[in-house]
């Protein structure tokens, strides 16, 4: 038999490029195939993305600490360990929540390191290349970008995370508003931008959209980022920041901590036969009616929430220690994520503080969303591999967002800062939305009560929804248009398959052409995690991709 040849073209080169390249490297190596791969990146650290990406601020934190990433290994006979025996960690500093950009060093040498590795008949070619278009030449693909055309291709992976985005109504006019009276509308990242217009920022209240980890950021950046310190809990400025930082969103509410350290962590670590029972309340919710699909869900929640309650010391008679109080907590969260939570901003943040260090018993959502967040495997892993009616599709990832504020919670120090930052006054966070915001020409005013504040200065720190609607990039709008590239539901990302093959509007296959990440939110779940890049859907696609080769073969 001859030699098999396939060409295929990874367009978007962050971490999940990364993960799609291992999988087809250690799928391909079998002798009787050459395959001649092109990513596609514009940006200057291969595999890091730009959230990783080692030029990021030192202040923007990873979410999770060193002790929790785990990745699958390097492929076979890698100089590249793990990540954690490759930072050099161990011990007590497993516990460090290490700056992003260590990350996205650590990928990019893996990249560097894998394509030492490649198997006999495996070519990989990287272009510093923006792609702008994607259009078939019978069976294959041609793409755009760059002064040429690339291709053809019998597969192109898309895997772009957040691709460009059109502004929503609000920052449509807020950006107007900014241009007319010369006002700084700036985005959060890269934070090593936003670190150096703030230079100019000394005096003036700068406002922040958004109160989610990526404020969290803004503030680390507005703050450490210019020279200031923390010291036995006080915070010693460097004269450079703002007079204040006002970051607000709908509830004003910013997300939980994690737990301190492994100690804390393992009091909610689920038990087998929990998990079990997830796992067959998930089948059976993706399976059935829209309508039941959470209630099946919570119902395997509910459970193990009030086994730890009770573990970790709520008092049997405690109003939220019985089980009515979990199934209110979580009817609560499916009707309307977050509205539990009746505390002033800083009151929560207080008793997440202590619940996070374990000095004082963890609440029912604390609980909930620490078993939500141990679960995120379990839930990716069921969930990105069934069929599911687009109404639970709606329904499940809406929960899963909801519980984000604990479940991708942010490490302790953070927000221990940000409390520091908020009792000397520096930083006001605040319940604000339309039309609580004034537009004037001196910024914008934000009311809350009797209580106006107006920043000069405005910083967006709200990612656009993980759904192809809002994109903009041409790439996408393109084969919306012309491939046929549909979305699971309203407010979803892009149908395919539980390997990342597109899916038309008609509900056929659309050859050739795959999918991963951000953009299939719907498809599949809580893609926003360096784990989900080094997932099953990964390891799928690149299977898929082989099976076929040869069906397609590449002139030579
Ligand atoms: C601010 C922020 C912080 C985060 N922090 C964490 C964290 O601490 N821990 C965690 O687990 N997850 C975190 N995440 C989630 C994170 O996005 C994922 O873990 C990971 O970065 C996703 O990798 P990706 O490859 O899918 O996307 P990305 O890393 O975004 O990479 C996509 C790549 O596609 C390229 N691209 C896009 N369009 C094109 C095109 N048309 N042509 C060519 N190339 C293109 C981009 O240049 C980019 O390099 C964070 C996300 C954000 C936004």
């Amino acid at each position: 038999m001859g030699l098999r040849s396939n060409r295929i073209a990874i367009v978007g080169f962050g971490p999940r490029g990364l993960g799609a390249l291992e999988s087809l490297v250690r799928h391909a190596g079998h002798g009787d195939v050459t395959l001649a791969v092109d990513l596609f990146d514009p940006l200057d650290w291969p595999a890091a993305g730009p959230n990783f990406s080692p030029d990021e601020s030192k202040v923007c934190l990873l979410n999770l600490p060193v002790r929790s990433i785990d990745l699958p290994p390097p492929v076979k006979g890698s100089g590249v360990g793990d990540m954690p025996e490759w930072l050099g960690q161990s011990g007590a500093d497993a516990e460090a929540f290490v700056p992003r950009a260590r990350l996205g060093s650590y990928m990019n040498a893996r990249f560097r390191d894998l394509l030492t590795r490649l198997p006999d008949g495996m070519t990989v070619t990287l272009h510093h290349l923006q792609i702008t278009g994607a259009e078939r030449d019978g069976r294959q693909w041609r793409l755009a970008g760059g002064p040429g055309r690339h291709g053809p291709y019998d597969h192109v992976l898309l895997s772009l995370g957040q691709p460009e985005s059109g502004d929503d109504d609000q920052t449509a006019r807020w950006r107007v508003h900014a241009t007319r009276h010369g006002l700084p509308f700036k985005e959060a990242y890269p934070a090593a931008a936003l670190v150096e217009a703030a230079d100019s920022w000394a005096g003036r209240t700068v406002g922040i959209r958004g109160l989610g980890l990526s404020a969290l950021d803004v503030v680390q950046a507005l703050t450490l980022g210019l020279g200031g310190r923390f010291e036995a809990g006080r915070y010693l400025p460097s004269g450079r920041e703002p007079a204040r930082i006002v970051p607000f969103s709908l509830d004003g509410h910013a997300p939980a901590p994690k737990p301190l350290n492994q100690t804390v962590d393992a009091r909610f670590e689920p038990l087998p036969q929990e998990n079990v029972s997830l796992r067959i309340a998930l089948e059976t919710a993706l399976r059935g009616p829209s309508g039941e699909a959470l209630k099946t869900v919570c119902d395997a929640i509910a459970m193990p929430a009030l086994r730890i309650l009770r573990e970790t010391g709520r008092d049997a008679n405690a109003d939220d220690a019985d089980a009515g109080a979990v199934d209110r907590w979580l009817a609560a969260e499916r009707e309307a994520p977050g509205s539990q939570e009746k505390r002033g901003t800083i009151d929560a943040l207080r008793a997440g503080l202590a619940e996070a260090a374990g000095d004082e018993p963890p609440s029912v959502g604390y609980v909930v969303g620490q078993l939500w967040r141990k679960w995120q495997p379990l839930l990716r892993e069921v969930y990105d591999g069934a069929r599911k009616p687009a109404g639970t599709a709606q329904a499940m990832t809406g929960f899963d967002e909801g519980l984000k504020r604990y479940s991708y919670g942010a490490p302790v120090e953070t927000l221990q800062n940000f409390l520091t930052l908020a009792e000397a006054g520096l930083v006001d966070p605040r319940a604000a939305d339309d039309p609580d915001i004034a537009l004037t020409a001196q910024g914008w005013q934000l009311k809350a009560g009797d209580r106006a504040v107006t920043a000069s200065v405005m910083v967006d720190s709200v990612l656009p929804p993980a759904a192809l609607n809002p994109v903009s990039d041409p790439l996408v709008t393109g084969l919306i248009e012309a491939s046929g590239l549909a979305a699971v539901a309203d407010g979803l990302g892009a149908r395919c398959t539980p390997d990342g093959a597109a899916i038309d509007a008609d509900g056929a296959v659309v050859e050739g052409l795959w999918l991963t990440g951000r953009l299939t939110n719907g498809s599949t779940i809580a893609a926003d995690s360096i784990h989900d890049c080094f997932g099953l859907i990964q390891e799928r696609w690149a299977k898929a991709v082989v099976a076929r080769i040869g069906q397609t073969d590449s002139a030579p």
